[in-house]
């Protein structure tokens, strides 16, 4: 074996929080329990049909068999455009969008564009830890920016110091949000895009989940504040909004400079999507609305079975109207790695610990609504059993598979 160092941006790493929650879960199967998994951000369902036929239709075409363009084919871009167009009412050119493998290829590689070792990118914690990561690769420092309960979740921009402003150049924000489920209104865009404008910093919006939302909200985009489109580029994705997490399909669109240098990295890094995959992407785009309807219901179907169950046990959280978790505070005060092993081992219910999107985290957990409402139900009587507070009374022992298959 030769002798094998690992670079400094990969040593400084700590394993993947999915990785390490992965291996977590593996254990407790390992022993018997039968987990409901709340842990990861994955949908639960299949891609609806007519995307999976699109795919396979797409794939039987020669033409979509060579290298696709590394900003997408025209195709796609149009229809990414259009849907900009219908779902929030923003002019945005199909030159103007760039296809993404994934939105979090995007979101990965777009601070190689802009960061200069000693540049500075303003970071939300608790948050999707590519932000941070990204930048660190790129050679950028990262100034964190809280995310508070008591601000509902908002950064509080004119907290952060001068100092930091002359060297800022990027800031990240994500509505609806993951971890934390809370929701940004087109108000809060707007002081964003003056505050950009005043700093020179580029916004990059994620708005993974921005069709994942309840009780008739529509979130809003941040292209439509008049002056984004000079300092903000927006990251999609198809993941959530269709569950096609699989297929790895996405895209930016906004501000055309940022756009263009993002296509610049990408084209010296990747070759584009599969076309096979845009071509299915752009049937979701087109005729996808009916799913999104149906995901949304049944997602608040869900959340609305969880929230029931966590106001009996008394549990904090903030009622979330987007995206498709909740951010509970753990009782008394319990450390999050702590209380997710106890809720894991005691009642076989995987969550994700608050720490994972960051120290901010702490004190925190994060629940998705990625099973079904019989098995959230059971997790609801299981939570109910279960002894939330460490010193009450002993806690049950495992839960052994006894739910029928058809449950999960
Ligand atoms: C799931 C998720 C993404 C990544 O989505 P892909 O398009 O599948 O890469 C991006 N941002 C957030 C906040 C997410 O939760």
């Amino acid at each position: 074996m030769i002798k094998l160092e690992l670079a400094d941006r990969l040593k400084e790493l700590p394993a993947y929080l999915f990785v390490r929650l992965g291996e977590m879960k593996n254990q407790a199967l390992a022993n018997g329990v039968d987990v409901i998994d709340l842990g990861i951000g994955d949908p639960d369902q299949p891609t609806p049909l007519h995307i999976r036929r699109a795919l396979k239709r797409a794939v039987d075409h020669p033409d979509n068999l060579r290298y696709p363009s590394s900003y997408g084919m025209k195709r796609f871009r149009e229809a990414a455009a259009t849907w900009m167009e219908l779902r929030f009412q923003v002019a945005v050119p199909p030159k103007d969008v760039v296809a993404l493998i994934g939105s979090k290829e995007g979101l990965a590689h777009f601070p190689l564009a802009f960061l200069n070792p000693g540049d500075i990118t303003l970071v939300p914690s608790p948050a999707y830890p590519v932000y941070r990561i990204a930048t660190r690769f790129a050679g950028g420092e990262v100034f964190t920016l809280p995310l508070l309960p008591e601000k509902r979740f908002l950064p509080d921009l004119e907290s952060v110091p001068k100092t930091v402003l002359r060297r800022a150049k990027l800031l990240f924000l994500n509505y609806p949000n993951n971890p934390t489920g809370a929701t940004a209104d087109l108000e809060f865009f707007e002081r964003v895009v003056a505050f950009a404008r005043k700093y020179d910093l580029i916004v990059a919006h994620d708005a993974a989940y921005s069709e994942i939302a309840f009780d008739g909200y529509e979130p809003p985009s941040i292209l439509q504040i008049p002056g984004a489109r000079e300092c903000a580029i927006e990251f999609h994705s198809l993941s959530k909004t269709f569950n096609m997490t699989g297929f790895r399909i996405g895209f930016a669109a906004g501000c055309p400079e940022l756009v263009a240098a993002l296509g610049k990295i990408k084209s010296n890094l990747d070759s584009g999507q599969f076309q096979a995959v845009q071509w299915a992407a752009v049937e979701a785009l087109e005729n996808g609305g009916k799913d999104v309807r149906t995901i949304r219901a049944r997602y608040q179907a869900r959340r609305d079975i969880l929230l029931q169950g966590l106001d009996h046990l008394r549990l904090e959280y903030q009622k979330p109207r987007g995206s498709f978790y909740v951010w509970v505070k753990t009782p008394g005060g319990m450390r999050s790695e702590e209380f997710v092993g106890r809720l894991l081992a005691e009642a076989g219910i995987m969550c994700a610990p608050g720490t994972g999107y960051g120290p901010e985290g702490e004190g925190f957990f994060r629940m998705a609504l990625v099973v079904s409402e019989a098995r959230m139900r059971e997790a609801v009587k299981r939570m109910g059993k279960f002894s939330i507070h460490p010193t009450g009374p002993p806690a049950a022992a495992s839960q052994k598979r006894a739910e029928p298959a058809a449950a999960r």
